[in-house]
């Protein structure tokens, strides 16, 4: 087998809390956009953007979830026990060098594939023939994404191939936008029009069986003419926008909450530096909170003395360097703080200073990175 369970250490102490609520929420409100019939398909890849994928497969093999997608044939392999009757869909494209197993392995589970070379059908249907395993196929198609997707012009060749084999089905025809986040989307409009011309020009609409999709969650948002039989949502499946949006239509909530315990107080004078590289030097006598949280488990080391925690319901700004598993935090105005308490260093709260949003903003990166960060070794608690 191409996959082992890890035997793998948790750290119980940290806490990522999964509110089933808020993600089932987020669920039917993407879905209220779409109409009756289209498809969702939850993208769980990446551990589920953080949030643990056999925790959040879990929640949603209930909940009209109709497709799984995750990036590898590994995380197939990882979901494939706890969902439903729901489909499996594979980013990744296969390639010639995949083990003959891992082909073998993705028709026989049912597995949706994405191919994008002709070489690499050739390769498939060599080791498929004879055999009575049929492989489902979606073929991505280029429309400016500029990622890994067939030109428009030899995708019916390659679609052609498929139908001719006993042992490939066509199952998928999609493409993937580059800029669907942004405030402008006339180059997405011009993306989403090459890909209506493809389909129009080879007939692909409305075939019984195919399954066209196109829309990310902000696409899925923000434009409906991209939906299609189905869309692909992630980011908002837990609760956020690609980008922070004025005015959503939608009602999206935090799915996850990143807790921590606070393990020790400590005293220091005015004078004194704190942690790695004396970064921080105390301008007054303080108390500081030794928090048992690092970078090693997903709290970036840029948070160095600028991202607040939340104790309670006030917040404390890290104090010093974010070290490998520690962090300290300035408590020293802040009421019934108490010793062995958990903090809060990754929000679920809309307005929060310390939710995935802030936190990408401080690490000039977007909140995809900050929430896919939260290590798998972090006890996820489904509530
Ligand atoms: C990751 C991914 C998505 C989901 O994107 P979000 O912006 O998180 O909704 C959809 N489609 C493809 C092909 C992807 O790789």
């Amino acid at each position: 087998m191409p996959y082992k369970h890890l035997n793998q250490y948790l750290r119980s102490d940290l806490h990522a809390c999964i509110s089933s609520e808020n993600l089932i929420s987020n669920v039917n409100q993407l879905k209220s956009l779409t109409k009756p019939g289209v498809k969702f398909c939850a993208v769980v890849k990446a551990n589920a953007y953080g949030h643990g994928a056999i925790e959040i497969v879990n929640i949603l093999k209930n909940a009209g979830v109709d497709f799984f997608a995750v990036a590898s044939i590994y995380e197939a392999l990882h979901i494939k026990t706890v969902v439903n009757s729901q489909q499996i869909m594979i980013f990744e494209p296969l390639y010639q060098h995949h083990d003959p197993e891992h082909i073998i392995t993705c028709a026989r589970n049912g597995f949706h594939c994405n191919i994008t070379s002709m070489e690499t059908l050739k390769y498939i249907t060599e080791i498929l023939r004879g055999s009575k395993e049929q492989l489902k196929l979606h073929i991505n198609i280029e429309t400016g994404m500029g990622r890994c997707g067939v030109d428009p012009d030899q995708a019916m060749e390659m679609i052609r191939n498929i139908e001719k084999s006993k042992n490939t089905i066509l199952a998928g025809i999609y493409t993937h936008f580059a800029t669907a986040d942004e405030d402008d989307l006339s180059y997405a409009y011009a993306q989403l029009e090459c890909f209506n011309k493809f389909l129009a020009d080879n007939q692909l609409s409305n075939r019984d069986g195919l399954i066209i999709h196109a829309a990310n969650s902000a696409a899925t948002i923000k434009m409906p003419q991209s939906h299609f039989d189905m869309v692909r949502c992630g980011i908002s499946t837990y609760g956020y926008f690609s980008r922070p949006q004025q005015n959503p239509p939608i009602t999206l909530m935090p799915v996850m909450k990143l807790q921590a315990p606070l393990v020790q107080f400590k005293r220091i004078k005015k004078g004194e530096s704190v942690s790695y590289g004396r970064s921080f030097i105390a301008k007054r006598d303080m108390i500081l909170g030794l928090v048992s949280l690092g970078y090693a488990d997903g709290y970036w080391r840029c948070f160095s003395n600028t991202a607040l925690i939340k104790v309670n319901s006030d917040f404390a700004k890290v104090t010093g360097r974010v070290c490998m598993d520690q962090i300290l935090v300035d408590v020293t105005d802040i009421p019934n703080v108490k010793l062995g308490q958990m903090v809060t260093v990754l929000d679920d709260q809309q307005d929060s200073p310390c939710n995935a949003y802030s936190l990408a903003e401080l690490a000039n990166t977007i909140c995809y990175e900050i929430l896919t960060c939260v290590h798998s070794h972090v006890k996820r608690i489904v509530y």
